[in-house]
C-alpha cells in the first residue's frame, strides 16, 4: 500500500487531515480547534509521506518527526501519525488499540475539563455552586478540572490578586508573585469547590503557568487536606516551550498534593528529564501535541517504570481526536488515571462524525469500541458544507 495524498481542511477552527492510498482506504487525523494557521504547516509533510507505505508507521514518521517541536508545532507531526494508525487498522481490518498491543480495559475514564457552566460571579460561594451544576452534569464525570490563579479569571477579576500585570494576547503569558490576599483567595475557592464536589467527584486544578515555586509549594501545602487530585502546570505547561524539571521536582517534593503537567511537551526525550528525576507524581501528555498516540504509549510506560501517573490532556483535540484518546488509553499501563475528554465545538461535529457511541460519556466513563481503525468517519455529504472554498475536494 502506498500513499497517494496528504490532504487538509480547516473545518470549524480545526485542521484535519486526511491521507488516501493507492488501495482506497483513507485515514483521518485532527488538529486542535483554533489552530487554523497549522494548515500550511500540515500540507508542508505531504512531499515527504507521498509514496510511502502508511501501515509502516514508525518508518513514514521517522521522516517527519524532526519537523515538529512543542505545542502549537508538535501538532501536524501528530494529526499525520494519528491517520497512519488509522489506515493501518483498517488495513488490517483491526481497531488501532490491537496494534498497539491490545487493551488492558474495556473502557476508559474521562475527566471533565470542558463541559462549563456559566459562574455566577467569582466569590468562593460561586466556585462552589458552579462545581454542583458540574457535578450533576449527565456524563456522571468522576473528575473534575477548574482553573484558577494564572489558569483563570482570578488574576483579572480579584483586585491586588498578584504582584505584577495581566498580560494580553494569544501567547503572552501572566505570572508573578501571588499578593497573601490572593493566595487566601485562591485558598478558600479551592476549598468551597470541594465542599461543593464532596467526596464522590475528584477535583484537579490547573493553575498556570506562571506560579513562582514559593507560591507553588504554599498553594499545595494549603490544599493537602483537601487530597485534591492534582495541580496543573504550576511552573510551566500550556504554550510554554521548556519543561524546568528541576524547578517542578522542588515543588513536588514539598507537598504531598499531586503536581501535574506535560501538556505542550513534544516527543518522550522532553519528557525525560521530568519522568527520570521523578519531577513531577503525574504527567498529562496530549496526542495531538507529543507526536501521536504510540508516542503517548511509549511515554506512558516509562512513565509506570518510574512510579508516575498519567492524565492525558486533550481538551481542544475535537470528536476524531478522542476516537484516538480513547484507542491509546485502552492499552495504557496501570498508572493510567483518565483523560481530558474533548467535546464537538460547535455542536455540528456530532452531526458530521460518524462511529461514536451515543452518549459517549456514561457513569464518567466511555466504552471502547471494537470498529476497525481509529472508528470513526466524517460523514462526507453532512461535512459538505462546513469545507472552506478551495477545500471542495477534500472527501475526493
Ligand atoms: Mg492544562
Amino acid at each position: 500500500m502506498k500513499i497517494t495524498d496528504l490532504k487538509c481542511a480547516v473545518l470549524g477552527s480545526h485542521p484535519v487531515v486526511r491521507i488516501t492510498t493507492d488501495e482506497g482506504i483513507s485515514g483521518l487525523g485532527q488538529v486542535a480547534g483554533r489552530k487554523h494557521y497549522l494548515k500550511p504547516h500540515i500540507l508542508f509533510y505531504k512531499d515527504f509521506i507521498v509514496g510511502e507505505d502508511p501501515t509502516d508507521v514508525e518508518r513514514v514518521m521517522m521522516r517527519i518527526r524532526k519537523g515538529g517541536s512543542f505545542k502549537p508545532w508538535g501538532s501536524a507531526v501528530s494529526a499525520i501519525e494519528m491517520a497512519l494508525w488509522d489506515i493501518a487498522g483498517k488495513a488490517a481490518g483491526l481497531p488501532v488499540y490491537k496494534l498497539l498491543g491490545g487493551k488492558i480495559r474495556d473502557k476508559v475514564r474521562v475527566y471533565n475539563g470542558a463541559v462549563r457552566f456559566p459562574m455566577d460571579g467569582n466569590s468562593p460561594e460561586a466556585h462552589a455552586a458552579n462545581m454542583k451544576k458540574m457535578k450533576a452534569s449527565p456524563e456522571g464525570f468522576t473528575i473534575i478540572k477548574q482553573g484558577i490563579a494564572f489558569h483563570s479569571g482570578m488574576p483579572n477579576e480579584v483586585p491586588d490578586y498578584f504582584y505584577g500585570e495581566v498580560q494580553t494576547g494569544r501567547f503572552a503569558r501572566t505570572g508573578g508573585a501571588l499578593t497573601e490576599r490572593g493566595l487566601k483567595y485562591t485558598i478558600d475557592c479551592v476549598q468551597a469547590m470541594k465542599e461543593g464536589l464532596g467526596d464522590e467527584v475528584g477535583l484537579a486544578l490547573d493553575c498556570g503557568p506562571g506560579m513562582t515555586v514559593p507560591d507553588a509549594i504554599r498553594l499545595a501545602q494549603a490544599v493537602e487536606p483537601l487530597n485534591v487530585m492534582w495541580l496543573e502546570d504550576t511552573i510551566t505547561g500550556d504554550y510554554v516551550p521548556y519543561v524546568l524539571a528541576e524547578i517542578y521536582r522542588e515543588v513536588t517534593r514539598s507537598t504531598s498534593t499531586p503536581i501535574h503537567t506535560g501538556e505542550q511537551i513534544y516527543l518522550r526525550q522532553n519528557f525525560r528529564d521530568l519522568i527520570e528525576k521523578r519531577a513531577v507524581d503525574i504527567i498529562g501528555p496530549d496526542p495531538g501535541d507529543i507526536g501521536g498516540i504510540a508516542e503517548l504509549k511509549w511515554v506512558a510506560e516509562y512513565a509506570d517504570l518510574h512510579g508516575i501517573l498519567m492524565a492525558p490532556h486533550g481538551i481542544f483535540i475535537g470528536l476524531i481526536g478522542l476516537a484516538a484518546l480513547v484507542q491509546v488509553s485502552a492499552t495504557l499501563p496501570q498508572n493510567y488515571i483518565a483523560f481530558e475528554c474533548p467535546i464537538g465545538d460547535p455542536k455540528w461535529w456530532y452531526d458530521i462524525v460518524e462511529g461514536l457511541p451515543d452518549p459517549i460519556v456514561e457513569d464518567g466513563f466511555i466504552t471502547v469500541w471494537d470498529t476497525p481503525g481509529m472508528g470513526v468517519e466524517l460523514n462526507g455529504e453532512a461535512a459538505r458544507q462546513y469545507l472552506p472554498e478551495g477545500d471542495e475536494d477534500f472527501f475526493d
